[in-house]
């Protein structure tokens, strides 16, 4: 059997990774500033991590969600502790698309509506509504498009309310800070001006902190930069620092009734156990802090970068725009100089999405070698 050919690839095959660096088969070492597309959080094989999931594994690994596991409610009292939400209520599933789809169905489920206004530039998942809620018409097969959804231009609030004023909207979906789009952020009053315009016609506001949250940004959510406090938050990547898990949190007038979400793998032992080694860590390691300690070291080590015509960044969630697109540098970084970074929708921006624990040396290692490949092309 082959495998369905969907992913185009580097030809690098890591075998070992630790803290900010992964090693090739041929030992290679790479520095990672994309962190496995904003998954790894705490870091590549943290030893706690490793002794967590360890000792787990030798217990039970899984069992449904037919019987009590507690340590589903010790992740959500860490999760409440050290993201400010104690009051809101956790669902866990597996996956980003997952945890949106969830977040979708609830909403339409408490307003009994099902029309979606989500924002251009979007990035939701691949699955049946997160896909359809995405701003990208080639993923999105005829099956999909079948969903209400409106989308309008980020930051534009006054489109955002001619879109509600209708009355038919369920949900306002929006990403923390739009990632794949190439480090959107919000305009300061964007988020507080849909939530009051949520309250208004009766939607209800829904946060994607898929790759924004989990601390990137300095804060434990992104949009806590700016705020609000949304209805649903949804959540996954960094949370299990490369254990698939996801979930989403929620405002408690939503009530809970049996069978109106479910999954089988969601909040399994091994799972839960990865979720609540990597708060750990992030809690004893300072490492939100951390995130937010270095956006201002970024922004003096990249501005005077040759072509460099933006940065965009909150903490660790950083866009650098050239004035050429990165495709070629992106390459050169990698091969030559051993680095990995991201791309994004918008041709001319580097992604860079490191472990949270990255240190500034590495930081400035990866600006001497940026400046090296920018330097020696002629791009
Ligand atoms: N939402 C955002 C903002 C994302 O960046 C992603 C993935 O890149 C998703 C949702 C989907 O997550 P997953 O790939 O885990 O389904």
């Amino acid at each position: 059997m082959k495998l369905f050919d969907v992913y185009p690839v580097y030809p690098i095959e890591p075998v070992k990774a630790k803290g900010s660096y992964i090693w090739d088969k041929d030992n290679n070492q790479y520095l990672d500033l994309y962190g496995g597309h904003a998954v790894i959080s705490i870091g590549h094989s943290h030893p706690a991590y490793i002794e967590t999931i360890k000792n787990q594994l030798e217990k039970i690994a899984f069992y449904s969600n037919s019987v009590e596991i507690p340590l589903q409610n010790i992740l959500a009292e860490k999760l409440g502790k050290l993201s400010g939400y104690e009051t809101y209520n956790l669902f866990l599933c597996n996956s980003g698309a997952e945890a949106n789809e969830n977040a979708l169905k609830l909403a339409s489920f408490k307003t009994n509506k099902s029309k979606v206004l989500a924002f251009k530039g979007g990035f939701h998942g691949r699955t049946s509504g997160a896909v359809a809620i995405t701003d990208n018409a080639k993923i999105i097969a005829p099956f999909n498009s079948k969903h209400q959804v409106e989308l309008v231009d980020w930051n534009d609030i006054e489109a955002a309310e001619t879109a509600l004023k209708q009355g038919d909207v369920c949900a306002v979906i929006a990403e923390g800070i739009q990632g794949l789009a190439g480090i959107n952020l919000p305009e300061p009053n964007f988020f507080i001006g849909l939530h009051d315009l949520c309250k208004k016609y009766g939607a209800l506001l829904i946060l994607d902190e898929v790759q924004s949250g989990y601390g990137r940004t300095g804060k434990f959510f992104a949009h806590q930069h700016y705020g609000v406090i949304p209805d649903i938050i949804t959540m996954a990547k960094g949370m299990g620092n490369g254990f698939p898990i996801g979930g989403i949190i929620i405002n408690p007038t939503i009530e809970a009734s049996y069978g109106l979400l479910g999954t089988t793998f969601g909040g399994n032992h091994l799972a839960c156990a990865a979720a609540i080694a990597v708060l750990d860590v992030l809690e004893s390691e300072n490492l939100i802090q951390h995130a937010a300690d270095l956006e201002t070291k970024q922004n003096d080590l990249f501005k005077n970068t040759k072509g460099l015509k933006a940065i965009r960044n909150k903490g660790l969630m950083t866009g650098l725009e050239f004035e050429f697109p990165i495709k070629e540098l992106r390459g050169k970084l990698v091969t030559e100089h051993k680095i990995f970074t991201g791309s994004s929708a918008n041709p001319n921006t580097l992604r860079l999405l490191p472990p949270l624990c990255i240190e500034e040396k590495q930081l400035n290692f990866f600006k001497e070698k940026l400046d090296l490949a920018l330097k020696n092309s002629n791009i």
